[in-house]
């Protein structure tokens, strides 16, 4: 590094704090504009019943050893916790399942064995089965997966197994879904072996052990360390400094003249204006379209999550294990998390009290409390009444499904990262972190 610089980085989730972490140790002057008062983005927390859980991300993915090497220099290993094992549960209209143990995305690879009857049936097993043998098909990266599932795999698959899974995950519809969204380079993989088998070398690439881990006491102590490791390096963060504008310094003062000699970028927040030589912007991507004009704008998908505790000793014996997905239809939540079967730090926090999490699709922010208690019931196989509610929290998430990678500097010295360069979970933005040259080039 030969030039030390100033930098403002918008946004203080995991994203942003990395990038400033990574800026200060470069030898650049940094300082972080974060919207709320609190820090985190997604990965922050939330209280309910006494207990602080995570608000957003409860986990991460362990392909690639991405984050797991990041709590690793950050000295959080001893804190690393696997999930409850078993898998999760699917409740449809007319029965309720285990996932299969053989199958990717919920694409089942094992088309025949046991688990896949009792979710199918033996036409809708069958009727997967058959496309071992059918012939390839050119398959593009912005097909939907849903409509390449229905002609390959057949509808009761599809919306028995994979529809709920990519709900879950991707927070949208299978038919709305494009292939390479949901996974990189698997529309070329479909393309050369089918889909069954396609899901089957994927299934084979993923890694012994548990597929995600957390962190005791919840991920979200992650960023009450990301924040002291950048503070110790130097980094001043604000908090409830939402940026409300940007603009390109030369464009700031008539005649296309730098506003101060340094060409750059002028922000302004309520009570202040900024001045940084570079930009990154670490916003959510809607935000960050609102603010950067050559972005795409993406439908802004949101998320509704419900925490409820519950005295309820019927939910002893974790009658779905860990979570349950649900068919569409079948109640108005997607997904359930029984968290306090799931990590047992929750179950040390919460003695005898059950923490359970529902997430909802939504289209605005709405109130879900009146549906909580009664998805919960029907997802869980057991009557749950008012009186046994000790608390009910809300929280609305943004931006909760992925949008199209694009490019990463739309303008000279803006510098997009995470959710606002397209990336979603914290594997992808720990990998991201890991290989980025951000500021070394100055
Ligand atoms: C419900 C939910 C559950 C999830 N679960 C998981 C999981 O289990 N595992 C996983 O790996 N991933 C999970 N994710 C995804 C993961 O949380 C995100 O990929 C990740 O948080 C994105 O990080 P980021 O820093 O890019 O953005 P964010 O975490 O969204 O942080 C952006 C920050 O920018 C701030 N900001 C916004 N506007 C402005 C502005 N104008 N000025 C200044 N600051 C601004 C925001 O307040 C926020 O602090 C989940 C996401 C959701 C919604």
């Amino acid at each position: 590094m030969t030039d030390p610089r100033t930098w403002i980085v918008i946004g203080a989730g995991p994203a942003g704090l990395l990038a400033a972490c990574r800026l200060a140790d470069e030898g650049h002057s940094v300082t972080v504009l974060e919207a709320e008062s609190e820090l985190g983005g997604r990965v922050s927390k939330v209280r309910v019943d006494g207990i602080d859980i995570d608000a957003g991300a409860e986990s991460f993915a362990t392909r690639g050893g991405h984050v797991e090497k990041l709590i690793d220099d950050i000295g959080l290993t001893d804190k690393l916790v696997a999930p409850a094992g078993g898998p999760a549960w699917i409740v449809g209209p007319d029965r309720s399942y285990p996932m299969p143990a053989a199958g990717w995305l919920g694409i089942p690879t094992k088309s025949l064995s046991r688990d896949v009857r009792k979710a199918l049936g033996w036409s809708g097993a069958l009727r997967a089965a058959v496309e071992r043998w059918m012939p390839v098909e050119e398959v593009a990266p912005d097909d939907h997966l849903g409509e390449v599932a229905r002609r390959r795999l057949g509808d009761i698959a599809t919306d028995r197994l994979l529809a709920p899974v990519v709900s879950g995950i991707f927070s949208r519809p299978i038919d709305e879904l494009r292939i390479d969204a949901a996974a990189a380079g698997f529309a070329a993989e479909i393309s050369e072996l089918g889909l069954t088998r396609a899901a089957a070398k994927r299934r084979a690439l993923a890694p012994a052990g548990a597929s995600v881990m957390g962190l005791e006491g919840g991920m979200f102590t992650l960023t009450d360390v990301l924040a002291e490791r950048a503070r110790a390096r130097g980094v001043t963060i604000y908090t409830d400094a939402p940026v409300y504008s940007l603009t390109r310094s030369e464009d700031s003062t008539p005649g296309g003249r730098p506003s101060n000699d340094v060409p750059g970028w002028d922000m302004v927040t309520e009570s202040n204006h900024w001045h940084a030589d570079e930009v990154v912007m670490a916003a959510s991507r809607p935000v960050a379209a609102s603010l950067v004009p050559q972005l795409e704008r993406a439908p802004d998908r949101q998320v509704g999550l419900v925490t409820l505790s519950l005295d309820a000793p019927e939910l002893d014996s974790h009658p779905r294990g860990s979570g349950v997905l649900a068919v569409e239809g079948v109640t108005h939540a997607k997904a359930l998390t029984h968290a306090s079967a799931k990590w047992n730090w929750v179950a040390q926090a919460a003695p005898s009290r059950h923490i359970i999490r529902l997430s909802y699709n939504v289209e605005s922010a709405q109130d879900l409390s009146d549906y909580a208690l009664a998805d919960a019931s029907r997802l869980l196989g057991v009557p749950l009444k008012d009186q046994q509610v000790r608390d009910l929290v809300q929280v609305t998430w943004h931006d909760a499904a992925p949008t199209r990678a694009g490019d990463r500097e739309p303008a000279p010295g803006l510098h997009l990262v995470g959710s606002a360069a397209g990336f979603s979970g914290l594997a992808a933005i720990a990998d991201d972190d890991a290989r980025s040259t951000l500021g070394a080039r100055t």
